[in-house]
């Protein structure tokens, strides 16, 4: 058993310079993983290596509610050589930092309606948008009425690191003229089938669609053409016609959804644990958000050919509770079903069919 013996010797031997190794090199080996780091990630704009086409960038594919692994509701997209962002929940703008989102693409922002989870990230946005974005107008942000008031609010809120940045960075890295948001509220027919083209340049159609989500009124979906392909985003809605009528014939729906019965059981453990007031939330919030079931009967009538559920309700911490969230939707919808996670984009070449999925991180 020599051989053992002389085996488990060398084992320990090189086992104990490996941690001697690492102990002395420590900063060397620090500094080589920071150095790449720096390379691979820093102001890195991913977006020249994609095909010409539509690019998701789901920057946020949360609730308002607390997830570590999902930020508040917000999709990036890059249409030919110009992006958009459509809302900015809590936390999703770093998160399109980490996904090389090109952000001195960013054309303007458009909000689907002004509760806080869509809307709280939007100070970060327009820093971001007028710093590493190099900006030197304000960002157009369209919404509906009261989107004055949230970006003029916002406007104010920062004023003073306005002053402190450009006297900090000086003018030629902070222009005076790039800061902030400059708000445009839209207007749609009255109707339930309301939709209005808010942009249409260089081949790149956005449409507002009216959406149902009483008492919040109005509130939008957003539809996005662009190179024979499109994508269509619920905001926050019960299923509706009109939504579906906008969406027909899109490549992906992303569709917000809650799922009553899991959110039925928050409600019972929170009332059970004298907490009356988030539980009387809980019982409220499932009439005016669609089932997951609704979602699914949505993409299928409107002809998707892939569905991808975003803002999910509740929260969904492990893939293992996927199937139950999702109950009888893959019988309703026969395409491809995703539940997006942050990080992810979905690629749309111009001109094809392909729906192809990477993650960021
Ligand atoms: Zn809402
Ligand atoms: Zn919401």
């Amino acid at each position: 058993m020599n051989w053992l013996r002389r085996g488990l010797i060398a084992l320990v031997v090189l086992a104990g310079l490996a941690l001697i190794g690492s102990q002395v090199f420590k900063r060397q080996i620090g500094e080589a993983v920071f150095e790449r780091a720096v390379a691979s990630n820093l102001a890195v704009d991913r977006s020249g290596e994609l095909p010409d086409g539509i690019h998701v960038y789901l920057c946020g594919t949360g609730s308002p509610m607390p997830d570590v692994t999902r930020a508040g509701p917000c999709i990036g997209v890059l249409a030919g050589d110009q992006a958009f962002i459509f809302d900015a929940g809590s936390g999703s703008v770093r998160k399109l930092g980490s996904m090389g989102f090109p952000m001195t693409r960013l054309e303007a922002a458009y909000l689907t309606h002004l509760h806080s989870d869509h809307i709280d990230g939007l100070g970060e946005l327009l820093l971001q948008a007028w710093i590493t974005g190099e900006r030197n107008s304000p960002l157009p942000v369209s919404g509906p009425t009261g989107t004055d008031m949230v970006v003029n609010g916002l406007n104010a809120a920062y004023e003073i690191d306005r002053g402190l940045r450009i006297a900090h960075h000086g003018p030629g890295v902070a222009d005076p003229a790039g800061f902030g948001g400059a708000p445009m509220i839209i207007t749609l027919p009255t109707g339930p089938q309301g939709r209005l083209v808010v942009y249409d340049e260089a081949g790149i159609r956005i449409t507002a669609i009216r959406v149902s989500h009483a008492p919040v009124d109005p509130a939008f979906g957003y539809r996005i053409d662009y190179g024979g392909r499109s994508v269509a985003i619920s905001g926050d809605t019960i299923y509706h016609p009109g939504f579906v009528a906008g969406a027909e014939g899109v490549d992906v729906l992303l569709h917000e959804a809650l799922d009553p019965e899991m959110v039925g059981q928050l409600e019972a453990a929170l009332t059970a644990r004298g907490r009356e007031r988030i539980a009387k939330i809980m019982s409220d919030i499932p009439s005016y958000h669609a089932t997951p079931e609704d979602a699914a009967r949505a993409a299928s009538e409107a002809g998707a050919r892939e569905l991808v559920y975003y803002h999910t309700i509740p929260p969904l911490p492990a893939r293992i509770i996927h199937p139950v969230f999702l109950g009888e939707a893959g019988d309703i919808f026969g395409g491809p079903i995703t539940i997006g996670e942050d990080g992810m984009i979905i690629s749309m070449p111009a001109g094809g069919t392909e729906i192809v999925h990477s993650k960021a991180f």
